[in-house]
C-alpha cells in the first residue's frame, strides 16, 4: 500500500477519522538512523501521529513539533510536521531495542519509559504559537496521544498506532488512526465505536492485508464519507545554506581549528542523518563573509 493519508466522517458527521499509512516512510527512517526494531516502532509511530496532526493544521506555513521523553534508554524522540503530509523526526539512541518476555512485542513503553513528558508545540501564523503538555501513561505512544488530544486538545479521541518489524528488522507494515468524537456525538456513535476497537485487528496487521485505506475504512462504519487524501512522506528540508548557518553559532575558535587543523568538516542534520562536508577553502570562504559583516 502506498503511504497515505485520509480524512474521513462517519455516524452522521458525528464522528471524524484521520487515516494513514507510513511504511515507507518509517522505513526510510529506520535505513537513515540504522533504527534497531524497538527504535523503529517507537519513532514509526510517533511519525505515523505525527503525519496525521500535521494535516489538522489549518494554514500551510504551520508547523507541529513534539517531543517524548520518558526516561527510557531510547532518550528524546523529537519529530516535525507539516500540514503538506511530510514529517521528519529522530531518536536520541537508535540502537534500542526490546520485547516483552510474556508476548514477543515490541516493548515500546520499556524504550521510551514513562517517568516523563508528551509535548506538542504548535507554531502558528496568525496566533501565538501553541503548547500542551501531558504527563505520558505508558510510553506505549498511541495510548500517550489519546490523552493528549482529550486533555491538551478538549477532543475525545482513539488512538492506534502501528508499525510492524520483520526479522531482517525491515519495516513489514505502519500505520495508524485516530477517531474523534464531534461535539454532537451521542451515546451510540460511543458505543458504536467502543465496540469498533474490541473487535478489529491491530492497524498494522489491517494495512498488511489490504489493498487501499478505503477498503479498511468501509468495515469500521456504514456510512463513511471519505473528505480527502493525500501523499505522505520522510522528507526533510536542510540543506548546505541551513548547515552553514548552524556552523557560525559555533564559537569562532572551534570554526578556525576546523580550518587550520582540520582542514574541513562535516556535520551531520539531526533530523535526517544527512551529512554536509566543508573543505578548508569554504570554510575560509564562510570566515571572510562572518568578517565582513561582523558587527563592532
Ligand atoms: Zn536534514
Amino acid at each position: 500500500m502506498k503511504d497515505t493519508l485520509i480524512k474521513a466522517m462517519a455516524c452522521d458527521g458525528h464522528v471524524r477519522i484521520y487515516m494513514c499509512s507510513s511504511t515507507h516512510l518509517i522505513e526510510e527512517a529506520r535505513q537513515r538512523f540504522d533504527l534497531w526494531p524497538t527504535a523503529s516502532a517507537a519513532l514509526g509511530r510517533t511519525l505515523t501521529v505525527a503525519s496525521m496532526m500535521g494535516s489538522m493544521l489549518k494554514d500551510e506555513k504551520e508547523q507541529l513539533t513534539i517531543k517524548i521523553n520518558g526516561g527510557g534508554p531510547i532518550g528524546t524522540i523529537l519529530v516535525d510536521a507539516y500540514p503538506d503530509g511530510h514529517v521528519r523526526g529522530f531518536v536520541s539512541d537508535p540502537h534500542v531495542h526490546y520485547q516483552y518476555n510474556d508476548t514477543g512485542k515490541l516493548a515500546v513503553g520499556i524504550a521510551v519509559g514513562c517517568d516523563g513528558t508528551l509535548e506538542v508545540v504548535k507554531h502558528m501564523t496568525k496566533r501565538d504559537n501553541w503548547r500542551g503538555v501531558v504527563q505520558l501513561q505508558s510510553g506505549e505512544i498511541a495510548e500517550d496521544f489519546a490523552r493528549y488530544f482529550t486533555e491538551s486538545e478538549q477532543t475525545p479521541s482513539a488512538v492506534s498506532l502501528g508499525v510492524l518489524v520483520d526479522t531482517d528488522h525491515h519495516i513489514l507494515s505502519a500505520g495508524g488512526f485516530i477517531i474523534q468524537m464531534m461535539p454532537g456525538a451521542e451515546e451510540e456513535d460511543i458505543v458504536k465505536t467502543e465496540e469498533l476497537l474490541k473487535r478489529i485487528q491491530p492497524i498494522s496487521a489491517l494495512i498488511k492485508e489490504h489493498d487501499s485505506l478505503q477498503d479498511i475504512l468501509m468495515n469500521f462504519y456504514d456510512d463513511v464519507r471519505i473528505l480527502s487524501e493525500q501523499p505522505i512522506e520522510f522528507r526533510c528540508h536542510c540543506c548546505e545554506a541551513t548547515m552553514k548557518r548552524v556552523l557560525t553559532t559555533l564559537p569562532k575558535e572551534e570554526r578556525m581549528a576546523m580550518i587550520e587543523q582540520d582542514h574541513g568538516c562535516e556535520i551531520t542534520c539531526n533530523f535526517c542523518n544527512e551529512r554536509y562536508h566543508f573543505n578548508e577553502q569554504q570554510l575560509r570562504e564562510l570566515e571572510d563573509f562572518l568578517d565582513v559583516h561582523a558587527k563592532h
